[in-house]
């Protein structure tokens, strides 16, 4: 049975008690690979799953997504001061520093603010800096010292599928509990999006359960535009159903993609699907099926950012 509770702030700042990840040797049977984004795709749209692993059509990022992966930065770089410095003012002060270092390495993120657009890089770096302050008001980061942050951490399930993503946030309590923290962007409504984000965090919660043994004691949700905690309490029974339905989401891709049959599955997510005019629940039509289906790239599946809260990792 899976428990869950939103909004609730149970006590778990616990002293730092460092693991690390024992680096993992590939068994010769493993021939695919599933992050969570990729594997929520398929069960949100088939079609959403192919435009974007198969033809990999590109795909604009909206200045929410940009805000998120920004934030995300931030709230990483934080956990490198001592923790008596982790305040809200350093947080504002690393927020400038973080565009600048986002923009050199991705200069196509530029684009979004050029002169006539429709954001202000000014305004869109007070938005991010407001988006900080919701951090701040669910948790004191000065009483954490995370694990691993921005780890990727991966296992294999039924002997011949790699399942892999990037945790926001590890935390290790003395007693061996952990503690997975995902970050939130996004505001409401998200009820809509709810499911996915669940998805994602059982996710990560198969993933620590395989390699370490260990159930996670919670799954945490921030909401930073919302200052909400919302927790989930997995259990090893719950977790043995989930391996078997992503095993099951992977052997459904394997059939779709020798049969070429990718369908689309209308919903409101649509609203922030970028490939309407592919789509012929659009009037669109999909571009010719690649003769190559390309390999599962780890860091472009697992690191884009959500458009809509609880839509990615
Ligand atoms: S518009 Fe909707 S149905 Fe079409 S591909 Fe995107 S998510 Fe799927």
């Amino acid at each position: 049975m899976l428990s869950y509770r939103c909004p609730s702030l149970p006590g778990m700042t616990a002293d730092p008690v460092i693991i690390g990840q024992a680096p993992t040797q590939l068994p010769a049977t493993v021939r695919a690979s599933l992050s969570p984004s990729r594997a929520a795709d398929f069960k949100t749209c088939p079609l959403l799953y192919r435009f974007r692993s198969i033809d990999r059509l590109p795909e604009r990022p909206t200045v929410e997504q940009v805000r998120g992966t920004l934030v995300h930065a931030v709230l990483e770089r934080l956990f490198d001061l001592p923790p008596a410095e982790r305040t809200p003012t350093s947080a504002g002060d690393l927020v400038a520093p973080q565009w600048d270092r986002l923009v050199t390495e991705q200069p196509e993120l530029a684009g979004l603010f050029e002169a006539g657009g429709p954001v202000d890089v000014a305004e869109f770096l007070r938005s991010a800096a407001a988006l900080l302050e919701g951090y701040f008001a669910v948790e004191d980061p000065r009483r954490l010292e995370p694990a691993e942050r921005e780890s990727l951490i991966s296992a294999v399930v039924d002997d011949e599928l790699l399942i892999r993503g990037y945790l926001d946030r590890l935390d290790v309590a003395p007693d061996g509990a952990l503690r997975v923290v995902d970050y939130k962007t996004g505001g409401a409504p998200r009820e809509a999006f709810e499911s996915r984000a669940l998805f994602q965090l059982k996710f990560y919660a198969l993933v620590l359960w395989r390699t370490r043994g260990v159930v996670p004691r919670v799954l945490r949700l921030l909401y930073l535009r919302d200052a909400e905690v919302c927790d989930y309490t997995p259990d090893a029974e719950e977790l043995v159903r989930f391996e078997r339905t992503v095993v099951a989401l992977w052997r459904a891709i394997e059939q779709a993609t020798a049969a070429r049959d990718f369908r689309p599955r209308p919903s409101r997510l649509c609203d922030w699907c970028s490939h309407q005019a592919h789509c012929p629940s659009y009037g669109g039509t999909p571009p010719p099926f690649p003769e190559q289906v390309p390999a599962p790239d780890p860091s472009r599946d697992a690191r884009s950012r959500p458009a809509r809260p609880g839509t990615d990792e």
